[in-house]
């Protein structure tokens, strides 16, 4: 599979909008058993937030799981492939559920990176200067802990998909069969520098963490922090087909939420 070369600098692909998406996204969720709420950001864009309970069984303890994109509004197909699982209710029946598809919807439709200040919102977890990180942890501080968290997200430069975990407690990783899932569907990166990381070729990097050494807190370091000891961070490669970069992430995440084996 070729590259498109499209990407010079930065993402220059195919682009989405974002009211379209989360009307879309919204009409979806409230036709099944979903709740949908808007927090409300302040900024004339709102999140999105669906929350779906599990089917309850005597004796079930179900796993609460977490899943988010667009925080980066230059990286569509995270949003397009949470789209794509809940048109085709591939979520687990089995789970409680919270979703947060665009996390930068004013980004989203701008085609960028940042919020519309200027605010990379993946950097802005610990000092909470926008809108949007602020109404997002407002209503996580009011929830449960969860068992995963699975953030999805798009690399302008990669030559193939690959992912960040972060489970500093050793619980049972899907990520090697994620990758295994996605190289059906997608390259995999096989560098063994990403993104200024050092990687083994696997296409998974599991970063040394101490979010107290690194001021400018991702997502993934609240939730550690706060909410979720287990984080996937995907990245597919954004100078591949749009619908190829949506079949990865949707193939990751359904591997992802697989029951672990132990
Ligand atoms: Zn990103």
């Amino acid at each position: 599979m070729q590259r498109l070369g499209l990407n010079q600098g930065s993402y220059l692909g195919e682009r989405i909008h974002a009211s379209a998406f989360l009307n879309a996204f919204h009409q979806l969720a409230k036709a099944g058993r979903w709740t949908v709420e808007s927090l409300l950001t302040g900024t004339g864009y709102s999140l999105c937030m669906a929350h779906r309970p599990a089917r309850r069984q005597a004796g079930m303890n179900p796993r609460r799981l977490y899943l988010s994109s667009g925080i980066h509004g230059d990286e569509p197909a995270g949003p397009l492939a949470l789209l794509d699982l809940l048109r085709s209710d591939l979520f687990p029946e089995d789970a409680d559920l919270w979703i947060f598809p665009c996390l930068n919807p004013a980004g989203l439709e701008a085609g960028t990176r940042t919020n519309p200040t200027g605010i990379d919102l993946n950097r802005d977890y610990n000092h909470r200067q926008s809108a949007e990180v602020r109404a997002h942890l407002n209503y996580l501080e009011n929830c449960p802990a969860f068992d995963l968290a699975i953030m999805l997200h798009e690399d302008w430069e990669a030559a193939g998909f690959y992912l960040y975990e972060l489970n500093p407690d050793g619980h049972p990783s899907p990520a090697s069969a994620i990758v295994e899932a996605v190289s059906h569907v997608c390259p995999i990166e096989t560098a063994t520098l990403i993104d200024g990381r050092p990687c083994d070729g696997s296409g998974v990097i599991r970063p040394a963490t101490d979010p107290l050494a690194r001021p400018d807190w991702p997502e993934a370091f609240w939730l550690l922090q706060n909410r979720c000891r287990q984080s996937l961070t995907l990245e597919a490669p954004s100078d591949f087909p749009l619908a190829t970069r949506v079949a990865a992430l949707s193939a990751a995440v359904l591997c992802a939420l697989q029951k672990p084996n132990s």
